[in-house]
């Protein structure tokens, strides 16, 4: 039977992956997974001599078995083209001298790694409403700890047959992150601040999806809600292609030959980025230790060591604040797994979850969670990494790409492995330019400086230039300004749609 996707919370009937990318969250509440793990035979050197776009319809048609082959590369083209600023679209960056290779997955539209997915979703989404006869007009709603909510407005701008609604905790964002949301452009695009951290924002968020009298209410008035937040099926299909890439990009330089094992770690927040590298592992790519890196809301690390997930602890803002998160979504889709893709429990687990905050994983789940590895970095540590990378290199990474890089080098301290090792670079430096700069010159105080001013300072100690997408938020005006309560979050959006 061709795959399908079911929810990890129930044996209701599997639908297509263009139903799963359309509704984004299964009725039950549950997360869309597929029903098998695609595990071809691969050709590695046929992989390896496939351009990025060839690279990603091999991988992507293995999951998205409805959408037909003209379909997906119509998708792929709009998706991965210029609007990147290198044709390589991921390229990898060695450490020289190191077995330590930098995926650079920052080189989109907005400057992280959200636009690897969110480029193609909102094309995947408008073909798989063709393909089910959808007539309503689609409402993507999205909470955004950052990075997230850019990358969607940026990919939903202007698209026909949708409207988009993010929103964002008021105070848990960059000023540079705020400034590039409040500045979109489009006239189908909202952006709403919460008083709240991102996890309220979410947890609102998921709780309008289910409710039935909204969906009535908007169904009424000719809209449907989607989500393009990272528990959508139609992001996470994308982000396994990079990991392939980096592979074939390292028996490119020679780094490794086919079938040889690497490392892969990734800084981690909604646990998406992360799941995709294990997805990759399971469909055969041989990735020998993965390794999630999280920052001081180490919540991930503690699951990882103890097998006891507990989110009741204080939120802590860091200089990662993508990765500021206590709910690890994706994670849900790992439990299904390691459950033995036994729905009944791993309900059982979601539901103690949002009752208690906690659940504790059974032994014999135990062996699915040893493919991957927690490590966390303190602050200090995060900002040491980025100034020893920088010193000893003149390479520059962001705060999370630096969490991902200290724990790393834990790692390799702690196992002695000495294989090559991807690590996941999820931002440009120049989108968190005040904290890479502080950890680059600690001596000197940033404080009350523009951001702007610190882009172009980082611009002038690195010799890279200033990104695009940095330029023109500097210009653009301010087109959004509503703030609402985390209470208010449901009353916003009956007000925006006129509901
Ligand atoms: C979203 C994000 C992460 C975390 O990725 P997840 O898929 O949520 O785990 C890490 N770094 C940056 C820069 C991000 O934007």
């Amino acid at each position: 039977m061709a795959l399908m996707y079911k929810s990890t919370r129930s044996d209701a009937a599997p639908v297509t992956a263009s139903m799963a990318i359309l509704k984004g969250l299964a009725n039950d509440g549950g997360l869309f997974v597929p029903t098998e793990i695609p595990k071809p035979d691969w050709n590695y050197e046929e992989l390896m001599n496939m351009s990025y776009q060839e690279l990603a319809f091999a991988i992507m048609r293995e999951f998205l078995t409805d959408f037909t082959d003209e379909e997906l590369k119509d998708c792929i083209q709009k998706a991965y083209d210029a609007k990147f600023d290198t044709p390589y679209i991921a390229p990898v960056c060695q450490l020289e001298g190191t077995s330590t290779f930098f995926l650079e997955l920052y080189h989109g539209k907005t400057i992280a790694f959200k636009d690897m997915a969110l480029s193609i979703l909102p094309h995947l989404m408008t073909c798989a409403a063709k393909k089910n006869q959808v007539k309503n007009e689609i409402v993507i709603l999205t909470a955004t700890s950052g990075d997230t909510g850019k990358a969607a407005l940026a990919g939903f701008m202007d698209v026909p047959g949708t409207r988009i609604i993010v929103f964002y905790p008021k105070h848990g964002v960059s000023p540079f992150q705020e400034r590039q949301m409040i500045t979109q452009k489009g006239d189908n695009t909202y952006v709403v601040g919460i008083e709240g951290n991102f996890d309220d924002a979410q947890t609102a968020v998921k709780q309008i999806f289910n409710d039935p009298e909204m969906a009535e209410r908007i169904g009424k008035a000719g809209f449907q809600f989607s989500s393009a937040n990272s528990i959508n099926i139609g992001r996470l299909v994308p982000q396994i292609v990079y990991y392939v890439y980096a592979y074939v990009s390292l028996m490119r330089t020679g780094a490794i030959k086919a079938g040889d094992p690497i490392n892969v770690v990734v800084p981690t927040g909604n646990f998406g980025n992360i799941l995709a590298a294990y997805y990759a592992k399971e469909m055969g790519f041989p990735i020998a230790n993965l390794i999630c890196a999280s920052n001081e809301n180490k919540v991930l690390f503690d699951f990882f060591r103890t097998g006891k997930y507990d989110r009741n602890r204080p939120f802590v803002v860091t200089s990662s604040p993508s990765m500021d998160i206590l709910i690890s979504s994706n994670l849900e889709r790992l439990i299904y797994r390691a459950a033995g893709d036994d729905a009944e429990k791993c309900a059982a687990l979601f539901s103690q979850l949002s009752k208690d905050g906690t659940y504790e994983v059974t032994e014999d789940m135990e062996k699915v969670l040893k493919d991957i590895t927690g490590y966390y970095c303190t602050e200090e540590e995060t900002w040491e990494t980025i100034r020893s990378i920088f010193d000893r290199y003149h390479y520059v990474i962001d705060t999370h790409t630096a969490v991902a890089a200290g724990a790393c080098r834990k790692f390799k301290e702690e196992t002695g492995s000495t294989l090559p090792t991807v690590i996941a670079s999820t931002a440009s430096p120049f989108k968190f330019a005040r904290s890479v700069l502080a950890a680059i010159l600690p001596e000197e105080n940033f404080e009350g400086k523009d951001d702007f001013a610190l882009i172009d300072r980082l611009s002038a100690i690195s010799g890279m230039s200033v990104p695009q997408a940095v330029e023109e938020v500097r210009t653009a005006p301010v087109r959004h300004t509503r703030v609402v309560s985390r209470d208010g979050i449901k009353e916003a959006v009956s007000d925006i749609l006129g509901v």
